[in-house]
């Protein structure tokens, strides 16, 4: 997963964030990458705390895609 911009050759971070799925419990690990830049800047930690109010795990996505689960 990226967040973010990444310039071509701008330097990366890649971090570990503990995220669960919204609709099922599940933790899910996500390695994320994001520029160098843009770790830890105010709209990185916005970026990230939505993406844990938000993360569906990939069994809960393709539902929502094909309308099994409304709740989102
Ligand atoms: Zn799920």
């Amino acid at each position: 997963m990226i967040i973010g911009k990444i310039k071509e050759n701008e330097p990366t971070i890649r971090f570990f964030l503990d995220l669960s799925c919204n609709y099922c419990g599940k933790k899910v690990p996500g390695g994320i990458l994001t520029s160098e830049k843009y770790y830890g800047t105010y709209s990185f930690l916005l970026e990230i705390d939505d993406l844990k109010k938000k993360y569906l795990c990939g069994i809960c996505r393709d539902k929502k895609r094909i309308g099994t689960i409304e709740k989102f």
